[in-house]
């Protein structure tokens, strides 16, 4: 782990009626008051429905409340969709953009994440921007070139590392229980901040890694040098296992 201070970000997806949300987020909160102690930022991107709620339970805890999406427009005539400032408004600090659920599942763009992410940063909000290659593109040896594209084309002027974290998650990995090899994530991450560097000027981001992150295998993901926490999706959705990625922290 680099000596950036780790992100274990929680992406609770199209999950979590009202009263499973709040339990879970109050099963956090009572995890954190009654921890002796983690070294990492934790946050929690529910859906829409109930950040507010969330983010009530929430509050006086260090526990950080995120959403998954935004438009990239102000508030105005956009049946449907949220605005950076409303999420700003309902309490959240994070968005995550550019999940590769919206990038091949909403026909995302590089170009829209970007203007996202600057409508986001304009909000006063900070982004998790999220890369990765699928799996016909890892066959064909396209990895490198996909993901440095995306974060090059992706990140909009002002992102610094202070309000921007980039999110490595092969789509193939996603939900799947596979995961990259220790030595690929090390690798890709590399890559992330190369381009990184070339986008940003060289600044220290950090880069987190998603795609099966599980209770029982991210202490080895962790503790990849590269590696600057994770992006959660399933196992965030269970207090327990969530709760074991963050201590298990280095
Ligand atoms: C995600 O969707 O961001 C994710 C990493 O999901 P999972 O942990 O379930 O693979």
């Amino acid at each position: 782990m680099a000596d950036l201070r780790p992100l274990i970000a929680g992406n609770w997806k199209m999950n979590g009626l009202r009263e499973e949300s709040l339990a879970l987020a109050a099963s956090l909160k009572a995890r954190a008051a009654a921890s002796g102690g983690f070294s990492c930022d934790i946050l929690v991107c529910p859906p829409f429905t109930v950040l507010h709620d969330v983010g009530r339970v929430l509050r006086d805890s260090p526990i950080r409340l995120g959403a998954q999406d935004c438009h990239d427009a102000a508030p105005g005539a956009h049946t449907g969709d949220i605005a950076a400032a409303m999420l700003k408004d309902a309490g959240c600090s994070f968005v995550i953009l550019g999940h590769s659920e919206r990038r091949n599942g909403h026909g995302e763009s590089d170009a829209l994440v970007r203007r996202k992410a600057a409508a986001a940063l304009g909000a006063g909000l900070s982004v998790i921007v999220c890369v990765g290659e699928t799996e016909a593109e890892r066959d064909k040896g396209l990895t490198f070139d996909v993901i440095a594209r995306q974060v090059e084309a992706s990140l909009p002027a002002g992102a610094t590392p202070a309000n921007t974290a980039i999110a490595y998650e092969p789509v193939w990995a996603i939900g799947s229980g596979r995961t990259p090899g220790e030595s690929e994530i090390a690798a890709a991450h590399r890559q992330i901040g190369a381009a990184l560097a070339r986008a940003a000027g060289g600044a220290s981001f950090r880069i987190l890694y998603g795609g099966s992150v599980k209770a029982d295998n991210a202490a080895a993901i962790l503790r990849i040098a590269e590696v600057n926490g994770a992006l959660v999706g399933g196992a965030s959705l269970k207090a327990g296992d969530f709760w074991t990625i963050v201590e298990t922290c280095p």
